[in-house]
């Protein structure tokens, strides 16, 4: 098969179409509208085999995680997902892993009804990356820098468990077939939290998404809006399949340092507290207060039965490290 042939087969005139594509796969650009009084997020996430999933993954799998993490981006910013493109390599053409791979891409796009644009086909080691567009009211994204002293710290439910499956496959923690079987369905379809982003434009004062570990990810906001936070380790939500593995260090590091789940973190003034719980949960989503901003410029504290608390150090994921 032919790179423009697998083009046409896999990609163009699969998945949804949409009315603001003025011109979609199959020339050199695609033309797109954009509303009036908006603004285009845009967000690029790169997947290598090795690096970012075990080269056994199902490619359904692969598939919907790839656009999963992207969306994921649009989401923490507030951002209406709208357009996609996708940097292909791939090693060989399997036509069985492609088939596979493209359903798991169309099916997530369709739901989040995301119009893939374009892309470009390439051979060499299996790497996916793609190019995520999405429209937010003028002026109106989310952005890690707005935080300020006082407000309450939430996170839009349970992390540790994609962790949980990757960690528990590198070095063997015992884990019922039940509990696997949850834990992987995690780590490989993750579900962006979309429709909470877009809920939290105007009540949240700073959004991110959990992607390299809640610690990690919340000192991006401490520092981008100049202050700290206090965490009741606590409170952060775990499954129980996590809190079944018993050793606390090792519970806490999954959950604290790790990010493949995919969950918003986000600040809220404490007059909107109650207005955001209530319209995140007309939404299904559960947010947990997990602690508060301080003006400890740049300074995490963890506290654990409202003592001090701390954990080994552990960065967040680093490429080049
Ligand atoms: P060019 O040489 O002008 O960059 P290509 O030959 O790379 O164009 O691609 C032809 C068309 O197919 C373009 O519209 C491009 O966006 C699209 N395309 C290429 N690869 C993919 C892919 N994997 N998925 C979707 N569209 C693709
Ligand atoms: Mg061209």
């Amino acid at each position: 098969m032919k790179e423009f042939e697998l083009i046409n087969h896999y990609f163009k005139g699969r998945g949804i179409t949409r009315r603001d594509v003025a011109v979609g796969i199959g020339d050199d650009c695609a033309v797109v509208e954009i509303p009036e009084n908006c603004q285009l997020a845009v967000t690029t996430d790169t997947l290598v085999e090795g690096v970012h999933f075990f080269p056994d993954i199902p490619a359904r799998a692969l598939g919907h995680r790839v656009l999963a993490v992207n969306l994921s981006d649009l989401a923490a910013m507030g951002a209406e997902p709208t357009w996609i493109s996708i940097g292909l390599t791939l090693p060989d053409v399997n036509m069985a892993w492609l088939e596979e791979f493209t359903e798991g891409l169309h099916e997530i796009a369709e739901y989040y009804n995301v119009q893939l644009i374009g892309g470009d086909t390439t051979q060499g080691p299996l790497t996916i990356t793609i190019c995520a567009k999405g429209i937010v009211p003028k002026g109106k994204a989310l952005t890690r820098s707005g935080a300020n002293v006082g407000d309450w710290i939430y996170i839009t439910g349970p992390v540790g468990d994609a962790a949980l499956a990757i960690e528990s496959r590198k070095r063997g923690i015992a884990l019922s077939e039940d509990q696997t079987k949850r834990v992987v369905e995690k780590l490989h379809y993750p579900k962006p939290h979309v429709a909470a982003g877009q809920v939290l434009r105007g009540l949240a004062t700073s959004c991110i998404d959990i992607s390299d570990g809640l610690l990690a990810d919340l000192q991006h906001i401490v520092e981008r809006s100049m202050v700290g936070a206090d965490i009741d380790v606590d409170k952060v939500p775990v499954s129980d399949d996590l809190r079944a593995v018993k050793d606390q260090a090792l519970i806490d590091m999954l959950s604290l340092s790790y990010g493949d789940d995919y969950q918003l973190l986000f600040t809220v003034n404490d007059n909107n507290r109650s207005a955001v719980e209530a319209r995140l949960m007309q939404y299904g989503v559960e947010a947990t207060c997990i602690g508060q901003i301080t003006n400890t410029v740049g300074e995490i504290e963890l506290y654990k039965n409202g003592e001090k608390y701390s954990i080994p150090e552990q960065a967040g994921y680093e490429h080049f490290n």
